[in-house]
């Protein structure tokens, strides 16, 4: 089953060409905190999966092309992020990385984005107005977590995944020397996480493990990879982030990018596929206004 969010944080269930509208199976009181439904459908999942596999029953079934999708969760409490997470992405940026030469995510553990930097399909990336700065994009599967917990094993780890999604990690580059802002600083810009086009729930997705994964822009196919190729996989970021505070329903995992990270500027047109999964295709925008601290 493939769940959406669209249109103003409505949720709906993808079949074919078509979303069916659910959002009147939720409680009303979440009428109040639109962006929180995701969250709380993927934290009811077991007494409202059986009412959602109905959805054919919804009395709105739009052409999904005719909805604006947004984030599929566009409220996560926490986006997670795995650093340095394949072999062949190590050392390609020389002095513009901030992970130190050697180091993986297994060492370096997770950083954090910023869950309002996050849109959907039917968004835009919008960079800094008239900025010289270099702009990153990163093609990475991401993890949508279903049921919480605290330190839980490798083993243990995928009875806790609600899904996947496509998630393109946005970057300003360091300079080194002349500007070295906080990772999490240089990853949270407004619409630096395109996410989407929904979450593809986790039994359709029978080998997190074995999915290629591709990013192009303006059409030129820049990276393409294999989650084969990662160095920590799914069950194991999912008990490094667990191992340091609670994981919540609805939390985000990306899970890293393959080699082949470049840039982008205002103009272009992003797209990532991962293989039963998605693809989206994202357009990159100036921001309308100019920021009063310019970057
Ligand atoms: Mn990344």
């Amino acid at each position: 089953m493939k769940l959406a969010s669209f249109d103003d944080f409505r949720i709906g269930v993808v079949d074919g060409d078509v979303v069916y509208d659910i959002t009147p199976l939720l409680p009303a009181a979440l009428d109040l905190l639109p962006r929180q439904r995701m969250n709380w459908l993927l934290g009811n999942w077991d007494s409202m999966s059986a009412r959602v596999a109905g959805y054919r029953a919804a009395a709105q079934a739009t052409p999904w092309s005719a909805t604006r999708l947004l984030a599929p969760n566009p409220a996560p409490p926490h986006i997670f992020a795995a650093p340095a997470n394949y072999r062949k992405h190590l050392g390609e940026l020389g002095s513009r990385t901030v992970t130190k030469p050697g180091r993986t995510a297994r060492e370096q553990g997770f950083f954090l984005k910023a869950p309002g930097s996050l849109v959907g399909a039917g968004e835009a990336i919008l960079v800094p107005q008239a900025s010289s700065r270099r702009f990153d994009h990163e093609s990475e599967l991401a993890v949508i977590i279903g049921r919480g917990g605290r330190n839980i094993p490798r083993a243990n780890a995928m009875e806790h995944v609600f899904g996947y999604t496509c998630l393109i990690d946005a970057t300003m580059r360091i300079e080194k020397d002349v500007a070295e802002e906080e990772r999490s600083m240089r990853k949270s810009f407004e619409g630096f996480t395109p996410m989407g086009p929904w979450i593809v729930t986790a039994d359709e997705v029978p080998d997190p493990g074995q999915l290629r994964n591709r990013l192009w822009v303006n059409g030129e196919l820049r990276q393409e990879a294999n989650t084969a190729e990662m160095i920590v996989g799914v069950a194991e970021l999912i008990e490094l982030v667990s191992s340091v505070l609670w994981l919540q329903p609805g939390d985000v995992i990306a899970s890293g990018t393959p080699e082949g990270v470049g840039p982008f500027r205002a103009g272009d047109e992003l797209r990532i596929e991962i293989d039963s999964v998605g693809a989206m295709t994202i357009p990159v925008r100036e921001c309308d206004a100019r920021a009063p601290r310019p970057f």
